[in-house]
């Protein structure tokens, strides 16, 4: 397995390559600001105590306070998480929103904990966390196996530390705590729209365009909806943890959404061929959305993608090994950092609903991110072409060249 963070070290390397930034800034931005590493005892449901690892990642918050989510998963790293924060600082300068980088984690298996295991666990971690994050320090969100309702517990543990009703200290709440219409599904809308302008740029129609998509959380299943809604086009494959489902006619979101929660999995659903998530990445489809976890495409399946658009809704799910092969085969790869910052973009516009207790509308919250998008998409595909270049470099350039651009204004103190 490819180490996520010497991923993020290349990927920022050869942007400074394009860029010619100087040694000094390019040595500040390769090491991250705070690297935090705490236990975290929580009593189990049946009396005995277990310590779990969390961890929280600040990279770089020369654009504003960090912002990044956290994550529970057994295969939660400290490198995982310093390469997730650093790629975060990039994703907050794509989509031009005044956030720095951060993430978090803690290794743990969320499917074989209790919710009030998990809640105690969430508790713990944001007292530990609670010194170093703040509404205008570092703002946490969701990521895999978090959801609205740990951003509740974390909310509400903060506020009781702090004496006072903080909502700005994460993001990504459900609606009845302080969060934002179209939250939920704005990662995956953000994808879609990036994906839209990427198959105009191939020629290909929209409408009636065969997607496969690898994973169907929160990012996935929503994808899945919003490539029927937005797109008019047709999901072919899906997959989850337990395998994926192919069905060359199509599979209606509707439906799949019902039998995964019917039976806790897509596998075997009505009409459908069980394939594997290998199998599903070298689908021949138009789009291809990778929706899980990192390194799913690399030097061992590139040469056999088939795709012609690669929508990074997952963080990291491409190898720089594989970036090389996709662009000698002309796979236009929108990277994470632009595919799935429609997440980030609606945390921000939630951040400022909660200074001001003033709820936009869903259709304000939509139409404000298919702008940061569709922008955030247009200049990264111009430094595409004018350097010729694959966009994952162009957007790392694009990124990376604003935050040097802070750094520099703000100097290094003292
Ligand atoms: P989630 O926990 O809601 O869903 C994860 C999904 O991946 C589940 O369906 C799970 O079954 C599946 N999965 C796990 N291991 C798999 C494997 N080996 N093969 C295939 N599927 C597998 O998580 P999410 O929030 O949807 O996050 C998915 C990806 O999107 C992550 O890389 C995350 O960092 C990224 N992301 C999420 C958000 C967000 O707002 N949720 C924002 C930006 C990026």
């Amino acid at each position: 397995m490819t180490n996520p963070y010497d991923m993020a070290l290349e990927q920022l390397d050869k942007a400074a390559e394009i860029l010619d930034l100087d040694e000094s800034t390019l040595n500040f931005l390769r090491h991250p600001k705070t690297i935090y590493q705490t236990g975290v005892p929580v009593k189990m449901d049946d009396g005995t105590v277990q310590v779990f690892t969390g961890f929280r990642v600040q990279h770089n918050d020369a654009r504003g306070p960090f912002k990044g989510g956290i994550r529970y998963h057994p295969q939660v790293s400290m490198d995982e998480v310093k390469a997730l924060a650093m790629w975060m600082t990039w994703k907050c300068a794509v989509v031009d929103i005044p956030f720095g980088g951060a993430k978090g984690g803690v290794i743990c298996n969320p499917k074989e904990m209790s919710q009030g295991e998990l809640e105690r666990m969430t508790r713990r971690f944001t007292h530990s966390i609670a010194p170093i994050i703040g509404p205008e320090k570092d703002i946490p969100a969701p990521d895999v196996y978090t959801n609205p309702q740990t951003m509740a517990w974390i909310m509400d543990t903060y506020s009781q530390i702090k004496g006072q009703r903080t909502l700005g200290v994460v993001t990504g709440k459900p609606l009845a705590a302080g969060g934002s219409k179209g939250r939920n599904t704005s990662t995956a809308r953000g994808c879609i729209f990036a994906a839209r302008e990427a198959l105009k740029v191939k020629g290909i129609e929209p409408e009636g365009a065969t997607v496969a998509i690898q994973g169907y959380g929160n990012a996935g299943s929503f994808a899945h909806m919003l490539a029927e809604e937005i797109l008019g086009a047709k999901v072919v494959a899906v997959s989850d943890s337990s395998g994926g489902i192919y069905k060359a006619d199509g599979m209606s979101y509707e439906d799949v959404i019902a039998h995964k929660k019917e039976t806790g999995s897509v596998s075997d659903f009505d009409g459908a061929k069980n394939i594997s998530n290998e199998d599903l990445l070298t689908l021949e489809v138009d789009l291809l959305i990778p929706a899980a976890l990192e390194d799913q495409i690399n030097d061992s399946n590139a040469a056999d993608i088939k795709a012609k658009v690669i929508c990074e809704a997952a963080n990291g799910p491409t190898t720089p090994d594989a970036d090389e092969v996709l662009f000698e085969n002309d796979v236009l790869v929108i990277p994470d950092i632009l595919a799935n910052a429609g997440g980030v973009t609606v945390s921000y516009f939630e951040w400022l609903q909660s200074f001001n207790e003033f709820p936009w509308s869903e259709e304000e919250v939509n139409k404000r991110l298919e702008e940061k998008i569709v922008t955030a998409f247009n200049a990264v595909h111009d430094i595409a072409q004018e350097h010729n270049i694959d966009h994952r470099t162009a957007a790392n350039v694009l990124a990376v060249g604003r935050v040097s651009e802070s750094l520099s204004l703000l100097g290094v103190w003292p």
